[in-house]
């Protein structure tokens, strides 16, 4: 059976592209008392960015908070606060990196689909179509633009409202947006993208469409981080958009269930935390953690170990738990028999040898 997968229907690209923004959501406009919600990295509060957001008079602008990566209690509260004080918008807008981006899908979800987000992480279980929704990226390389998830950490797993409905309507992909970012911040965001591809096209659940798109993506990272150039940040943004459309129709691996159990016990962010999992991981991708290297030799990196020390044994168990619940991850990146080849004390192995490392 072939999934006939949705993608999002309007992108926009190109520097300065951003400025299109109000004429866009005009369109969307249902009535004269309608409004709009902008869901905006608090990191822009200072920043020139904010003159650039044009608000209508009703608008509601909201500045969100991503130093933790999104919460099913945070998407709760935030989709309370706007249905209870103003009613539903005719639009939800995510203006940053992949937290915001998945903040406002699960918002937008959210204002139509009734409990809480909690009852939602999984797969297909949204019921209604959510509220006309667009992503901003302000970060290049998580691929949360274009993917039919919105990762959240709730109180059981970290898992994402996986859905057609989670796909936003629109993206404004200005690579204007991401010139600000922090070093260290921008590497870890674009490494996301550079293993999204090497995870995608060594699985065992690569196509040719897959290949196409991880393909090029990986090209352009090359591009990026061994060669530099003043199209850096173009050649960025348009990597995370087609290494989010290669892991679309194929999975990621075992860099990232690890990197999730080490996001849902300590908090650890996805970009930091697949760098410190890939870093160790050359038995499985022993080309791709060559390159890897070359990059963080080139851009100086040293990866941070903030949030691990002392790691209790029943931390790195429950470590494990959450990076097995993710059997497609694993399966894409060692086959069917994945459970033999990868039995619980050699992922407890893994997290031991991330741990150790530093
Ligand atoms: P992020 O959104 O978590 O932001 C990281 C930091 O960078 C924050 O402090 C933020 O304020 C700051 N920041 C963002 N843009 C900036 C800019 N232009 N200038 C300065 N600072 C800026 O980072 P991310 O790596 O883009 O996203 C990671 C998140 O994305 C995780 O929550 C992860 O679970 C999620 N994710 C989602 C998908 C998906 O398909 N939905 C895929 C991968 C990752
Ligand atoms: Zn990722």
């Amino acid at each position: 059976m072939f999934r006939n997968f949705k993608t999002v229907s309007n992108v926009i690209f190109g520097r300065g592209c951003f400025e299109q923004l109000s004429g866009i959501l005009n369109a969307q406009r249902k009535s004269a008392d309608g409004f709009m919600a902008f869901l905006v990295d608090d990191v822009f509060e200072e920043n020139p960015l904010k003159e650039r957001i044009s608000l209508e008079s009703g608008d509601l602008l909201i500045w969100v908070n991503v130093d933790h990566e999104p919460t099913t209690r945070y998407v709760d509260d935030l989709t309370h606060q706007i249905k209870e004080k103003d009613g539903t918008p005719d639009g939800v807008i995510g203006i940053g990196g992949g937290s915001t981006m998945d903040l406002a899908k699960a918002v937008s979800l959210m204002l139509t689909n009734p409990g809480s987000s909690v009852d939602y992480q999984g797969w297909d279980l949204i019921k209604n179509q959510g509220v006309y929704h667009v992503g901003i990226p302000t970060l290049s390389g998580t691929g949360a633009e274009v993917s039919r998830t919105a990762v959240l950490s709730g109180p059981e797993k970290k898992l994402g409202l996986n859905s057609d409905y989670t796909l936003f309507d629109q993206m404004v992909l200005d690579p204007e947006l991401t010139a600000g970012a922090p070093k260290d911040q921008h590497f870890h965001t674009g490494m996301d993208c550079y293993i999204h591809c090497v995870e995608s096209l060594t699985g065992t659940y690569l196509n040719a469409f897959s290949q196409v798109h991880g393909e090029k993506a990986i090209e352009l990272c090359r591009e990026v981080f061994l060669n530099g150039g003043p199209d850096s940040d173009d050649k960025l943004m348009m990597a995370s958009y087609m290494g989010g459309m290669s892991i679309a129709y194929s999975q990621v691996g075992i860099c990232h269930a690890l990197s999730y159990g080490l996001a849902f016990v300590r908090g650890i962010h996805h970009g930091i935390g697949n760098c410190l999992a890939f870093d160790g991981l050359e038995e499985y991708y022993p080309e791709g953690v060559r390159e890897f290297h070359q990059m963080m030799e080139k851009h100086g990196i040293r990866l941070s170990r903030d949030g691990l020390a002392n790691v209790s044994s029943e931390e790195v168990e429950k470590m494990v738990d959450v990076a097995l619940m993710l059997d497609p991850l694993w399966e894409n990146a060692l086959g069917v028999d994945w459970k033999e080849k990868m039995p619980r004390e050699k992922v407890r192995g893994l997290y031991e040898d991330i741990l150790s490392r530093g």
